[in-house]
C-alpha cells in the first residue's frame, strides 16, 4: 500500500488527535533515523502504523486477539489499552501489507519497550514519547535533547517517567516495562564506565 493510501485509511480509523500524534511520531522517527543513520523509510512506516489499532473499542480489541490468536499477558488483561501494540503489528501485515520483521517488531514493543531493542525499536519507542504534539511532561526538554544524542540515557529517562506515572495511577506494571528498565539501566552503567 502507498503511503498516501495508508494515511487515508489511518485518518478514517483514528480520532483527529490520534491521527495528528501518528504523523508526529512518523516524522520524528524518520528524523531520528536520519540522525543515527538508520533506514528512514522503515522508521516512517513504523511511526505511521504504530497506533493503527489504538482507537478500537475493548470489544474489538478482544475480537482481534481471537482473530490473530494473540497471547495476552496479565498486565494486558488488566489494561486492554496495552494490546494496541500487538494488534497494530497484525494490522500492519493484514491491512497495510507491511511484512518487514524490523518494522513489525518496533510496532509490537512500542508501548513497553523490551530488553535489547534494535535501533529501529528504540527509535519508535523514543519518537512515540517525544513527538511535538505530546503535551509537555516533566523533563521533556532533557528527554528531547537526549533523543538525538544518547538513546540509552533517553530511554532510561522515559521509563523512569513512565513508571512514576503508572505508580501514580496504581496500574499494574507490565513485566516488559520492568525488563526494559533493568536492561537499559545496566546498559547505561556499562556505557558510562567505558
Ligand atoms: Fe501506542
Ligand atoms: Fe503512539
Amino acid at each position: 500500500m502507498e503511503i498516501n493510501e495508508m494515511k487515508k485509511r489511518l485518518k478514517e480509523d483514528l480520532t483527529k488527535k490520534r491521527y495528528e500524534h501518528t504523523l508526529g511520531v512518523a516524522y520524528t522517527a524518520a528524523s531520528l533515523a536520519m540522525c543515527y543513520k538508520e533506514d528512514v523509510h522503515k522508521a516512517l512506516l513504523a511511526g505511521l502504523l504504530h497506533d493503527s489499532a489504538k482507537c478500537l473499542s475493548d470489544k474489538d480489541k478482544l475480537k482481534c486477539v481471537k482473530k490473530y490468536k494473540l497471547s495476552v499477558t496479565k498486565a494486558e488483561k488488566d489494561n486492554l489499552e496495552l494490546l494496541h501494540a500487538k494488534i497494530g503489528a497484525c494490522f500492519a501485515e493484514d491491512i497495510y501489507d507491511v511484512h518487514d520483521e524490523e518494522i513489525l517488531s518496533a510496532i509490537r514493543c512500542h508501548t513497553t519497550g523490551k530488553a535489547n531493542m534494535s535501533a529501529l525499536d528504540e527509535i519508535l519507542f523514543i519518537a512515540d514519547y517525544i513527538e511535538p504534539n505530546r503535551k509537555e511532561l516533566p523533563g521533556m526538554d532533557e528527554i528531547r535533547y537526549l533523543a538525538f544524542h544518547n538513546r540509552t540515557d533517553c530511554i532510561v529517562m522515559i521509563i523512569e517517567n513512565t513508571l512514576k506515572y503508572l505508580e501514580g495511577k496504581k496500574s499494574l506494571i507490565d513485566d516488559s516495562s520492568k525488563d526494559t528498565y533493568d536492561y537499559y539501566m545496566k546498559k547505561q552503567e556499562s556505557e558510562r564506565s567505558e
